[in-house]
């Protein structure tokens, strides 16, 4: 049985990198072994296009849509070309992946003016849906940024997205083999920081990615997020790698409940899964340090599409899990009307009338 009447995985990276000629460049020569260098030459390496496979999988787990995302070496203009060729099967979000290049090259430092330029060039063609994966950032700094330069930093992608009426993303949790810092993304390590975003942009629909589970066992960073989703109607929890028990907390929880849930995996990253035998979870996503690179494609539909599929609850909340608040955010097309059962009015973005924001002004106004 087809998971749900329209499945959309709101997180996916239809590209892939062979990095074994930047691997060899590195000193001391990396053996590919460690993720550490993974993301370094991730980061230089010209991503390809790895859509044959990513179609094979669609077809074969009946995923209707995906989101594309770009993440280290991909780029916006090859997920452009793919949403070109298949816009019935694909729509993209975009990042500053040119100004990240050059700074990482050591061509040019990474600024925000650089960023919000690449990004506002891209959505000003009306092609993308979304700022993402996460929110820029500088990726080749090694200094440690505090709480309130972060959200500084973070501040103007936000106007960028209330500009272009498009979900903003912000990156939360962590995976254990690469090492996330507090020099890039730190939100990840705390996703209770974006709670001042949440209030200020009322009017702009954020999607935490992973809703603070990119993997691993520990759910803080998952409490952390539901934190942020209750209090705040325009927060949305990614939730693709959720495992049963995950969706029923924030199933329960009556200021979350189905209509805040976005399935989106991460599908394309080498995110291999683990099982531990008897436990709960009984498999969950995890890098494992000592046991290097996964080689293959690996495979998260199958694990992730039947956590969801084993909540015992009505179907249409299920459907607005697997696609219709993705088909709402990202203003999809859908095969027909009156696909998914209305949700509240308090979670329809409010692009055209942010004073009509559930969340209100902010207070110093
Ligand atoms: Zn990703």
């Amino acid at each position: 049985m087809k998971a749900g009447r329209f499945v959309v995985d709101t997180h996916v990276h239809a590209q892939r990198h062979a990095v074994g000629s930047q691997l060899s460049k590195m000193s001391p020569r990396s053996d590919g072994s460690r993720y550490n260098d993974l993301a370094q030459a991730m980061r230089l390496t010209q991503a390809y296009d790895n859509s044959p496979r990513l179609l094979y999988d669609m077809d074969c787990y009946r995923v209707d849509m995906c989101v594309l995302l770009p993440a280290f070496g991909m780029t916006n203009e090859i997920n452009m070309q793919l949403v070109e060729n298949h816009p019935d099967k694909f729509v993209a979000c975009c990042t500053a992946m040119k100004t990240s290049q050059k700074a990482m090259r050591g061509e040019e430092p990474w600024t925000i003016e650089a960023a919000l330029k690449e990004i506002d060039e891209l959505l000003a063609t009306g092609k993308f849906v979304g700022i993402g994966e996460g929110t820029p950032g500088d990726s080749s700094s090694r200094k440690t940024i505090s709480m309130e330069t972060r959200l500084d930093q973070m501040r103007p992608f936000f106007d960028l997205a209330r500009k272009y009426k498009v979900v903003a993303r912000v990156h939360t949790g962590i995976v254990m083999g690469y090492p996330l810092t507090h020099h890039y993304w730190p939100e990840t390590l705390h996703p209770l920081w974006i709670t001042d975003l949440a209030v200020e942009y009322p009017d702009v629909p954020i999607l935490l990615d992973h809703g603070g589970m990119q993997g691993w066992w520990s759910e803080r960073m998952v409490e952390e997020a539901f934190t942020v989703a209750a209090a705040n109607d325009n927060v949305y929890l990614e939730t693709g790698y959720y495992w049963t028990e995950l969706y029923w907390k924030a199933l329960r929880d009556p200021n979350i409940g189905p209509e805040k849930l976005v399935f989106g995996t991460d599908w394309g990253a080498s995110i291999p899964f683990h099982t531990q035998y008897g436990q709960t979870p009984q498999a969950y996503p995890v890098q494992i340090r000592s046991q290097g690179l996964p080689q293959h494609q690996v495979d998260p539909w199958g694990w992730a599409l039947r956590q969801v599929t084993a909540l015992d609850i009505g179907y249409d909340d299920i459907n607005l899990i697997l696609g219709g608040n993705a088909a709402r955010l990202f203003k999809l097309k859908v095969p027909h009307s009156r696909m998914f059962r209305p949700v509240s009015p308090r979670l329809v973005p409010q692009w055209d009338n942010p004073k009509n924001a559930t969340n209100g002004p902010r207070t110093s106004e």
